[in-house]
């Protein structure tokens, strides 16, 4: 054999190195084709005899599926060699297949684990085991993986199939897991201490809430007067120990049941009045008689406030009833008293009056001046008494519903006039008027100029000698308006709404030095209210005041 390669050309050798290529090419091929599946079986000629050699152990539709799943697979001979594996393990170990195949599978596990494995390879020859161990993956990054080994028969006999899963994936959920559980855990401590703490809060809120309502029962059925609450649309639903002691009835018998104790003329303005504070949410306030045990009635003034929440919607009512029986028997007998002194007065001061104009005439009619002078004198001074006494007479009227009006039609304009004449004769103000077209008025005249003079008589009182007084109309058509404007004292913004109240008077020292009963406004509104007018005040304190009242045209 040597001899005839010495005698081969040169010629001769590259020719047959190229044949040798084209062979080992055809050959590599041949290994692609049947990695791919492609060829299934091929002959080659044993001692010149062909033979079929199946690809038994890899079939087509098996190579193809190992080539394509996830997990490394692996078949290594009795010696550990790698006879075959598919792409997934190389780029497991992330090497090129030709750098796997044919090598020692020993070599690509981890020293750590060399032992571990070759006993686990040797168990598996007998019978088929799993373990978990870490391979060098991209970078040496380790891959924790699942070791499958089984034995099986391919031609030429006993070789082990090693499928490898990687577990990087299922590692790392399971170690999100046990991240999410350990913060869950953490999640449920916070809990169960949060829980623990209004589980606290709510004790110590329920504890405050029992002291807070025996709190407010003690107070309630201490307090000298009947506390009641009622729900948002206006149903009563506590009363304090008071009422039941007042009306000598007991829970189930009046519970709910206020209105029917209320005196029948009063019950229709009680029901009006609550009716309104429940749909308009504003405060109630009434003076009426209540029932006792007795079936005697007390005359009580009853209020109530909404109890609003956060979001400022009624809650309840909270309401009190206080006795004023004492009070209103005490106001109703200084009624009396003045009704009757000022009716007393009224006669002796008109002779008083006749007997003083008397002696003035024979006075001057005997040249007496001086006597004369102090007896005009004397005559203001009664008729301040007069117009005295005829204020807390209209007042009793008005508190009896006696007042008697003379209705008649007259010229608005004419009546102003006249009563500006009037006080031009005794006025140290100078009056400056502006009067709109006139219209016609049905009322009493003496009424309605009792109040012009009434505004006029103020304005120059509350402001000082000399200032100027105006006074105005507007005619609005349907309705006419007065106003009388001063430079005065003015009028402090939170007494401007009682000002109208009986016996009112400005609260303060400049006001105490003017003389005056705190009747004639309220006499004014009485007198106005009865003309279906209206009136009202505008007014800064030190720079004057606009009384104004305003009147319906007919
Ligand atoms: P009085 O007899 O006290 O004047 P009124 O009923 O007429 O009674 O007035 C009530 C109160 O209103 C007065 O006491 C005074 O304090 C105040 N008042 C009335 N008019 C004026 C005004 N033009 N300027 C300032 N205060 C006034």
């Amino acid at each position: 054999m040597r001899g005839m390669y010495i005698e081969k050309t040169y010629g001769e050798l590259v020719t047959q190195i190229e044949q040798l290529k084209l062979l080992l090419s055809e050959a590599q091929e041949t290994i692609e084709a049947i990695r791919r599946g492609e060829v299934d079986a091929f002959i080659v000629k044993n001692n010149n005899v062909p033979e079929v050699y199946t690809l038994k152990s890899s079939d087509q539709t098996y190579r193809i599926f190992i080539e394509k799943m996830t997990e490394g697979a692996v078949t290594i001979s009795r010696e550990g060699i790698i006879l075959y594996c598919n792409t997934s393990f190389a780029n497991m170990l992330d090497l090129p297949l030709t750098k796997v195949l044919g090598q020692s599978f020993e070599n690509f596990i981890p020293d750590g684990y060399k032992d571990a494995v070759s006993r686990l390879i040797a168990i598996a020859w007998a019978e088929e085991c799993k373990a978990e161990i870490i391979l060098p993956g991209k970078n040496k990054n380790p891959i924790p993986v699942l070791l499958s080994l089984n034995t099986m028969e391919i031609a030429g006999g006993l070789a082990m199939s090693i499928i490898i899963t990687d577990l990087s994936s299922q590692k790392n959920a399971q170690e999100e897991l046990k991240q999410k559980n350990a913060q869950l855990e953490q999640a449920q401590l916070i809990t169960k201490k949060m829980n623990d703490e209004l589980e606290q809060t709510v004790r110590e809120r329920t504890n405050e809430l029992y002291k807070s309502r025996e709190h407010f029962k003690f107070l309630a059925d201490n307090i000298p007067a009947i506390v009641w609450t009622a729900s948002p649309d206006g149903e009563m639903d506590y009363f304090n120990k008071r009422w039941y002691d007042f009306t000598g009835k007991d829970y189930v018998q009046v519970h709910k049941e206020f209105r029917l104790f209320i005196h029948p003329d009063e019950t229709d303005a009680y029901q009006n009045l609550w009716n309104k504070a429940i749909s308009t949410g504003t405060p109630f306030e009434l003076v009426h008689r209540l029932k006792d045990g007795n079936l005697e009635y007390r005359w009580h003034f009853s209020q109530a406030l909404p109890f609003r929440n956060d979001d400022n919607d009624i809650v309840a009512w909270f309401g009190i009833s206080t006795d004023i029986d004492e009070q209103k028997r005490a106001l109703e007998k200084k009624d009396e008293f003045i009704s009757i002194a000022s009716h007393e007065l009224k006669t002796p001061v008109t002779s008083i009056k006749g007997y003083v104009q008397l002696l003035r005439y024979n006075f001057q009619q005997e040249g007496n001046s001086h006597a004369a002078d102090l007896l005009t004198k004397a005559d203001v001074q009664i008729n301040k008494l007069t117009s005295l006494i005829g204020d807390l007479l209209d007042v009793s009227k008005i508190e009896n519903g006696q007042l008697l009006y003379h209705e008649e039609k007259f010229d608005f304009n004419e009546l102003v006039k006249e009563i500006i004449e009037e006080t031009e004769r005794v006025t140290k103000h100078p009056i400056k008027c502006e009067l709109a077209a006139t219209c016609t008025i049905s009322g009493d005249r003496n009424k309605i100029g009792q109040v012009i003079t009434n505004f006029i008589d103020n304005a120059g009182k509350y402001s000082p000698t000399g200032a100027v007084i105006n006074i105005k109309t507007v005619n609005r058509k349907t309705s006419i308006s007065l106003y009388v404007q001063d430079y005065g004292l003015g009028i402090p913004k939170d007494q401007q709404a009682k000002i109208f109240e009986r016996f009112f008077r400005v609260n303060s020292e400049k006001e105490n030095t003017y003389a005056g009963l705190g009747l004639g406004l309220y006499i004014s509104a009485e007198i106005i209210k009865r003309h279906k007018g209206s009136i009202g005040v505008e007014s800064e304190q030190g720079k004057g005041s606009i009384f104004n009242f305003e009147l319906p045209i007919i």
